[in-house]
């Protein structure tokens, strides 16, 4: 058989069910307004929820830890490239975050991807079994897998359901895990009710703030912080590529499950560290989060959230209700949320598809992702677009 042909029917058949997806190709820095494949236009699209990824701030911050750290790291962090950045920050997030536990350290890694490779493995292994939210994002489905783990996936947020399956467990090794935000559908995990669970059952408690991160709690320290949880069993994963404006993510915990971590983690150990002058720009991310500015922003978002719903709930497709930056409006087939996206895009304004395998088949959606960066006026595009395309395809 001719490898390649096998290949070009796989793509035929995404073609043939409108899951093709295509890459754009931005011609200026990520905000809310951008030059992308040669066109200006309005994004909805990123996860650049405080408006940060161009900030004056740590674009300065990034060169003079380029100037001091150089361009690269130079090696993994257990042999050669950790620096002083990267311990710096490390104390600065365990400091931010980590009021959940009576003695925080944190870990920085290259990506959130590989941080939740090592917070599902880590802690885990054949005896083990991992109790996983249906909608958990894909890295940590693929860390679960490669943890050798035995997987129960509950239905999402339903806390009665995982309570029945640890009751029927007798894994000696319990880990439950949940994304805070859920990212297709801008929902919050219940996470009081998660912790008791995990108490109750010795079972760790893996949370994955990537969205939640900068965002939620007092000055953006994250879901913990909003919720005011503790627990010496929780194991929190936060990133810094979406409000935090940079790149990498880190896992916080309680110092001996890090120092664990630095021992097992494999994807820590074996994989170059990140640049020195990423960890550098994140301190400086820290300090716009963590401050007045930060605030401001938090507040705008705010407001940009309260809008948007409103606007949603005008149009003829159904919004899911979020409190979060992640504001869905379900289309349902493939096609007519692709034909809505069109629409858009012919009016300036870039909201992604977001479609199966990522949702539920029958639940294509547009995905309006806010950011402080957008304006009340940048809405106001959002929703006359939406108001034609919503009488256009009545
Ligand atoms: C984006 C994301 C990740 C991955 O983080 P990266 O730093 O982009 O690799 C993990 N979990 C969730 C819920 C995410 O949305």
């Amino acid at each position: 058989m001719n490898l390649l042909e096998s290949v070009q029917r796989g793509l035929a058949e995404l073609d043939a069910q409108g899951l093709r997806r295509r890459l754009r190709v931005a011609d200026s820095a990520c905000s809310a307004h951008m030059t992308v494949d040669g066109r200006d236009i309005i994004g909805f699209a990123s996860n650049d929820y405080l408006g940060l990824a161009a900030h004056p701030a740590l674009v300065a911050a990034f060169g003079e830890g380029a100037e001091r750290y150089g361009s690269g790291s130079g090696g993994s962090h257990l042999l050669g490239g950790h620096s002083r950045a990267h311990a710096k920050l490390e104390d600065e997030l365990a400091s931010f975050v980590g009021a959940f536990s009576d003695a925080p350290r944190a870990l920085f890694f290259s990506t959130g991807y590989m941080a939740n490779l090592a917070a599902m493995t880590a802690l885990t292994g054949k005896d083990a079994t991992i109790f996983s939210d249906a909608l958990n994002h894909a890295s940590l489905i693929d860390g679960a897998r490669l943890s050798r783990a035995k997987i129960e996936i509950y239905p999402h947020a339903d806390t009665a359901a995982l309570a029945a399956l640890l009751d029927a467990s007798d894994a000696t090794t319990k880990l439950i895990v949940t994304d805070t935000v859920f990212s297709m559908d801008g929902d919050i995990a219940p996470l009081a009710a998660l912790v008791a669970l995990a108490e109750r059952h010795g079972a760790w408690l893996v949370v994955d703030d990537a969205h939640g991160f900068g965002v939620l709690g007092p000055q953006g320290r994250g879901a913990l912080a909003a919720a005011a949880l503790r627990s010496p069993h929780l194991v929190y994963v936060g990133t810094l590529g979406k409000a935090a404006g940079v790149a990498g993510a880190f896992v916080c915990a309680h110092e001996t499950v890090i120092e664990w971590f630095v021992q097992r983690a494999r994807s820590y150990i074996f994989t170059t560290a990140a640049p020195p002058a990423v960890a550098h720009a994140v301190s400086a991310s820290l300090k716009v989060i963590g401050g007045d500015e930060g605030d401001a922003r938090r507040a705008h978002l705010a407001e940009l959230i309260t809008r948007t719903r409103a606007l949603l709930r005008a149009t003829r497709w159904t919004p899911v209700d979020s409190h979060t930056a992640v504001q869905p409006l379900v289309i349902g087939s493939n096609e007519a949320t692709l034909a809505v996206m069109d629409a858009l895009d012919a009016h300036g304004l870039w909201v992604p598809a977001i479609r199966p395998p990522t949702v539920p088949a029958g639940t294509s959606r547009l995905r309006v992702s806010l950011s402080a960066a957008h304006s009340f006026d940048d809405l106001a595009r959002l929703e006359a677009a939406l108001v034609a395309a919503s009488e256009a395809s009545a």
